[in-house]
């Protein structure tokens, strides 16, 4: 579905008559008052205000449970019993493992998705239980996406709850697969086969505060083996040593100059290999991130490095004449999302926007890499919206979550927008 239809059916909504004379801009912000003005969608709001420390328990009850990459089944199985106690009937675990709540829409409007993120980055094994420290909640998981997951249930229980009657049907959904290695293997299934063409809007909630994403940073994620016979320290001295080899290359895109506009960015993340300190290696990895909103500059970032991965291996082999022995490079991806901006004036955008000035709060545009990547690519209208509270060290064990005063307004402007996107009567 292309943007323009989803202004007219905003505007179709509202302001019938005047459907190629107004601004998107205007329709939005007409839109959220008179949404608000609706007596069900006000209670809607008002119960998600009461049900806030509901909402927080089952963050912090869902984050317990672990969901690594490719293990997430266990939380998805929670998510599902959770969706049908608030009285879903059509919940289902699809192939690829996302969770997936039905409400039907009235009219056969558009379909709107609300999603969240089952997985977490942490490995089997990781101590995930919920400390209080303070003001805080600290595990980890406990925002990216406890946070999210939370609300979309919270805005879930909200609309069953109230029975609002509107005109799209809604998909309230877990995604797996949304973090690093998952590669958004679960939203590109929802996308490539279990809802294939049927997606008109996409919601991911992802984050904390009220920011909006609306653009989509794209990144290339490769796992790079230098590679030979490796030998005696001692004795089989005199031949490449892939573990150097490596080393050269890190130094030389350590050096790398990368635009700060548009923001584009890359890491050396992980390495290993080795045999034994007396052991000329066999083998030395290293997984490299790079990031940027702008597809040219990642493509140009992404030339740079394999350049560089490329003349370690031939220095390293010049580093060393007279051996004959092989010294070989393999990558690997691990993962390619696509980049891409949405104009700011695009109707969803706009509807965020009117949605959080209606709520008295103050949202900023900004790019990330989520679940949104892939509607993206695809010209879906879509955007990643945060879910309130604070929080910080994500991504890492000490991650924690604070509840603000106003974490509450988070589900009720999820819900604004989604009640918005969905025509509720
Ligand atoms: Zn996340």
């Amino acid at each position: 579905m292309t943007a323009h239809r989803t202004f007219v059916a905003l505007a179709a909504a509202f302001i019938p008559g005047s459907l190629f004379v107004t601004s998107p801009n205007r329709v939005a912000a007409q839109d959220a008052s008179a949404m608000l003005a609706k007596p069900h969608v006000q209670a809607a709001l008002d119960s998600l205000r009461v049900w806030e420390p509901w909402t927080l328990e089952q963050q912090i009850q869902l984050t317990e449970i672990e969901a690594p990459p490719f293990n997430e089944q266990r939380r998805a199985e929670e998510y599902v019993r959770r969706l049908q106690a608030l009285g879903y009937r059509n919940v289902r675990i699809d192939a690829e493992g996302n969770v997936i709540a039905e409400r039907p829409g009235t009219s056969g409007g558009p379909t709107v998705v609300l999603s969240g993120h089952l997985d977490t980055v942490f490995p089997e094994g990781t101590d995930v239980t919920v400390r209080r420290e303070g003001g805080r909640l600290l595990a980890p998981g406990i925002a990216d996406d406890g946070r999210g997951i939370a609300v979309v249930l919270a805005v879930a229980r909200a609309f069953q709850t109230l029975d609002l009657q509107h005109d799209a049907t809604i998909l309230f959904i877990g995604t797996v697969g949304e973090e690093g290695e998952g590669d958004l293997r679960g939203v590109r299934h929802l996308f490539e086969r279990e809802l294939r063409g049927q997606i008109d809007y996409f919601l991911s909630v992802d984050g904390t505060g009220f920011g909006i994403t609306h653009a989509a940073v794209g990144s290339n994620r490769y796992r790079v083996s230098f590679e030979g016979p490796g030998g005696h320290s001692y004795g089989a001295f005199g031949m490449p040593n892939p573990i150097h080899a490596m080393g050269r290359a890190i130094a030389a895109i350590s050096e790398l100059a990368v635009p700060s506009d548009p923001k584009t960015t890359f890491s050396v993340s992980v390495v290993s290999g080795g045999t034994s300190v007396n052991a000329i290696p066999m083998e030395g990895v290293l997984e490299i991130d790079m990031r940027s909103e702008d597809p040219a500059a990642l493509a140009e970032l992404d030339g740079r490095v394999r350049a560089a991965f490329a003349a370690a291996v031939r220095d390293e082999r010049a580093r060393w004449p007279r051996s004959t022995v092989p010294l070989t490079l393999r990558l690997d991806t691990i993962g390619i999302r696509p980049a891409g901006r949405q104009p700011e004036s695009a109707p969803i955008v706009q509807t965020a926007l009117a949605a959080s000035r209606a709520l008295g709060l103050e949202s900023d545009l900004g790019a990330s890499s989520t679940d949104a990547n892939i509607p993206m690519s695809l010209g879906i209208p879509r955007l990643t919206l945060d879910g309130g509270g604070r929080a910080g060290g994500t991504h890492a064990l000490d991650e924690w979550y604070e509840e603000t005063p106003d974490a509450y307004k988070g589900p009720q402007w999820v819900a604004l927008v989604t009640a918005m996107l969905a025509g509720v009567r």
